[in-house]
């Protein structure tokens, strides 16, 4: 019940709506895929990229791309992110 309190408060103080956009800030994103499955507008793509530190034994890290003309500002991936990648932006 608290947790839903706070929940809603945290959504309520994110903008959203069609005067606003998502933006993810690439150096947090992990390639988690959680925000594609929340987008319920197709609205968010994951492509690969080089990974930033040779110390990491794989090729590639995933990253989250926002599609524009898809979002509708609902503001659900954000709260779905783990790492706080994902921002409301002005449109
Ligand atoms: S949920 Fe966040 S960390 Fe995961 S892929 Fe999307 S933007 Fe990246
Ligand atoms: S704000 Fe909504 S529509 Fe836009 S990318 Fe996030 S989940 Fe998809």
């Amino acid at each position: 019940m608290m947790l839903n309190s706070m929940r809603a408060e945290e959504e309520a103080m994110i903008k959203g709506g069609e005067e606003a956009v998502a933006w993810v800030k690439k150096e947090l994103c992990i390639g988690c895929d959680q925000c594609t499955i929340v987008c319920d507008d197709d609205a968010i793509e994951l492509y690969d990229t080089p990974m930033a530190s040779p110390i990491m034994d794989v090729d590639v890290n995933r990253k989250a791309k926002i599609l524009r003309d898809e979002c509708t500002g609902c503001k659900l991936c954000v709260l779905g992110c783990p790492t706080d990648a994902i921002i409301m932006i002005d449109r």
